[in-house]
């Protein structure tokens, strides 16, 4: 992932440690999906629940979740952080103070 964004040259880590939170985002879908894995397996074999393939499944979800899914937790934390504290001014270059493209002058060629 690219420190800035190319298009308006905002820094995706507003401040010091900002992905934690997306480290926090990475943990539920995570939880999520071992909880899922775990529920489905014993419901799908129930009463004979085989102990070692469901739990070999699940620590297979625990290992390779977090890691396939790291990129889009990141942009999913730095858009959830930008609705919660919306743009500021001077942290989008390319844009506008309000976020919105800059009208073109009349004097720049189109
Ligand atoms: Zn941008």
């Amino acid at each position: 992932m690219p420190e800035h964004c190319p298009r308006c040259g905002f820094k995706f880590e507003r401040a010091p440690g900002h992905y934690v939170g997306a480290i926090g985002v990475s943990t539920v879908v995570t939880f999520g999906l071992i909880l899922t894995t775990l529920l489905v397996g014993v419901l799908v074999t129930y009463p004979d629940v085989p102990f070692f393939p469901i739990a070999g499944a699940t620590v297979a979800v625990a290992i390779v979740v977090p890691i396939a899914i790291h990129p889009t937790t990141r942009l999913s934390w730095v858009a959830l952080d930008l609705v919660l504290d919306p743009l500021r001014d001077g942290e989008a270059p390319g844009l506008g103070v309000s976020g919105v493209e800059p009208a073109k002058s009349p004097t720049q060629p189109s």
